[in-house]
């Protein structure tokens, strides 16, 4: 059964359709991929499940139940969790309030979110900067904390944007690694990334997109030697 539903959602931001008219169904359990050249529409798609902006039109179903009208935080409350591509934490706390700060969307008692936090942190295999600041960490160590973070809202479906983007070979697979056990745990992912070569390696499905239109959907194989998908990333580093 879907989890989530889109169908033929539109995104204009003045005379520019960032999104036009797309359609896609994501599996309970899976990890969907989204890929597509820079510009193309990706984020702007999380922003329209997240309600970061309102949808110009179509409709956005999850677990049968239209969300597109619901407000950012009830769709945090209703089990929607993303990580953003530019990673935000809260750059004067440490790695423990910052994922604590999440936490809180579930409960109001504060040891019971210290608790919460702790747990998920050596999940995320954050242990050993747990009462370092935020803004003092590495740009692979904010976005582990910033998956971290959206973890401990409990998401059952998670929205990372480009958590590989900017890391080496080693960083990435630890990375690839953590997404992975966070689907082994029960969690939904959508995943956006630019580099074809972890898309392939991590999705079960991928949607390929390109001026905020579907150009090709199937397994990792299937899309990367579509034709569409091939000349959509000529030009760039397609690896
Ligand atoms: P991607 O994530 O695939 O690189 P985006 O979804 O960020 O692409 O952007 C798609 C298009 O929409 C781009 O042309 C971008 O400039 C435009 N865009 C994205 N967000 C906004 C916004 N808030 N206001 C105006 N234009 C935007
Ligand atoms: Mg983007």
């Amino acid at each position: 059964m879907g989890i989530l539903e889109a169908r033929g959602i539109t995104k204009r931001f003045g005379g520019l359709t960032a999104v036009n008219e797309l359609s896609f169904a994501v599996d309970k359990g899976e990890i969907f991929g989204i890929i597509g050249p820079n510009g193309s529409g990706k984020t702007t798609v999380f922003n329209m499940i997240s309600r970061f902006f309102p949808i110009t039109a179509g409709e956005i179903y999850f677990n049968d139940r239209r969300i597109d009208a619901l407000p950012a935080h009830e769709i945090c409350k209703i089990g929607i969790g993303r990580t953003f591509q530019v990673v935000k934490p809260l750059r004067r706390m440490t790695v423990q309030e910052n994922v604590m700060a999440g936490a809180f969307l579930r409960t109001r008692n504060i040891s019971k979110a210290r608790r919460k936090a702790k747990e998920i942190i050596n999940f995320c295999n954050l242990d050993d900067y747990r009462s370092r600041a935020a803004m003092g960490l590495p740009i692979p160590l904010r976005k582990r904390l910033e998956i971290a973070r959206a973890l401990a809202t409990e998401p059952v479906l998670l929205l990372l944007d480009e958590t590989c983007a900017g890391l080496n070979p080693k960083e990435s697979e630890a990375a690839i690694d953590l997404i992975r056990r966070i689907r082994d745990t029960g969690v939904t992912i959508i995943i956006i990334e630019h580099i074809m070569k972890v898309m392939m390696g991590i999705s079960d499905r991928i949607l390929a997109i390109n001026f905020g239109k579907e150009i090709a959907m199937g397994k990792p194989q299937e899309v990367a030697n579509h034709p569409e998908v091939i000349k959509a990333y000529l030009g760039e580093a397609y690896a």
